[in-house]
């Protein structure tokens, strides 16, 4: 069998899909799970479709000792005519190479990848829901597997994807959150691997996060690492801010995550003839214009949370009420339009849709 082959086992224990609908975000998995293995002279090899099951791993596999992992977060879409699409998933695949360029992890072949997944996704099409604000999350990773605690790369490695139906982010629908502005810990600097999804970067904000959600807050905006000044995006999104008719965005500088998203609306923001710039945004300057008046809406981007305006900013006790904590024209407008294109409400004029 050629190494590139796919295998498919078909689970003999199917589970029920009734509650695929209304399952909390990342609970429930499908039956199926993808699983390719990496060793340094054979590459990539062995590619499976497989019951989803526990895997087996040496407990001195690397993955459990330094981190090395890599992981990638999408969505597929169920569209009214009952077609599923994906909303540019070779932007995905190619940013967990980007990812693996970081942590000396071993490139995949986009192209190869994103066949295997077409066949894992139409193996599990049942799985994907119908109702508005529901996809089927699918989770690519790869893990290093050698065992051996020199702190060194991994000579092996597996790929897997798994796939887990969820529901909408936020239960009535696109609603203004709370946001804190973290000023005691760092998310990322500039030179570390804040722009790769990389396990670390999410587990060393836990505690920032919990002491937000202590306090009410829904997640953390991170500032830079080193003057505690510049704005970075928060827990998994990048953020936005309207101030006197301009979208500003952070620009990518290396600590901050190339959302696909982010990158989708400043397109559809340029198309429509509203001001969108990619700059320096310090958390003065973004109180200076609340202040004064002319902080006009503020939204996170993501694959999750879609659009997510946030209503409310605390920074250093101070309590800013964005857009009356309502949600904002721009945002409602972006909202509507990307969930339009991504289940083909909307005509997909970008090509940004792959139907499987
Ligand atoms: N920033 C971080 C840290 C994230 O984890 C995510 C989610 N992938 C995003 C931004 C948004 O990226 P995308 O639009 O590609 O989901």
């Amino acid at each position: 069998m050629c190494k590139y082959e796919l295998e498919i086992v078909k689970s003999m224990n199917m589970k029920d899909k009734i509650q695929k609908d209304q399952v909390p975000f990342g609970k429930t998995f499908t039956d199926h799970m993808f699983i390719m293995d990496y060793e340094t002279g054979k590459g990539w090899y062995d590619p499976r479709i497989v019951p989803y099951a526990p895997i087996t791993l040496d407990p001195a596999a690397m993955i459990f000792h330094y981190g090395q992992t890599v992981f990638e977060g999408m969505k597929a879409y169920r569209g009214e005519d009952n077609r599923i699409l994906l909303f540019r998933p070779d932007k995905n695949f190619q940013r967990l190479n980007l990812s693996s360029e970081r942590l000396c992890i071993p490139p995949i072949d986009v192209e190869r990848v994103m066949d295997y997944l077409t066949q894992l996704i139409s193996l599990e099409q049942d799985w994907v829901p119908s109702k508005e604000g529901t996809s089927l999350y699918i989770r690519p990773y790869i893990i290093s597997t050698e065992p051996g605690l020199a702190v060194a790369p991994s000579q092996t490695y597996k790929l897997m994807i798994i796939l887990a139906p969820v529901g909408s982010y936020f239960s009535g629908g696109i609603k203004p959150v709370r946001i804190s502005v973290e000023d005691q810990f760092t998310r990322a600097v500039k030179g570390g691997t804040g722009m790769a999804k990389t396990a670390g970067n999410y587990s060393s904000g836990f505690q920032a996060q919990a002491k937000a959600s202590k306090e009410g807050n829904a997640d953390v905006l991170w500032l830079d690492g080193v003057e505690k000044r510049y704005i970075e995006e928060v827990g998994s999104m990048n953020i936005f801010f309207k101030i006197n008719g301009e979208i500003v965005t952070p620009e990518l500088n290396g600590s901050i995550l190339k959302g696909i998203t982010r990158m989708s609306i400043i397109e559809l923001l340029k198309e429509w003839g509203i001001p969108v710039v990619e700059r320096k945004i310090s958390i003065e300057e973004l109180s200076q214009a609340y202040t004064e008046g002319h902080l006009e809406e503020a939204f996170g981007t993501g694959t999750a949370a879609v659009i997510s305006p946030v209503g409310e900013l605390n920074w250093l006790g101070r309590k800013m009420i964005i857009n009356n904590n309502e949600i904002g024209e721009v945002s409602k407008k972006l909202y509507d339009t990307i969930t339009g294109i991504q289940t083909g409400k909307i005509e997909d004029l970008h090509d940004w849709t792959v139907e499987i």
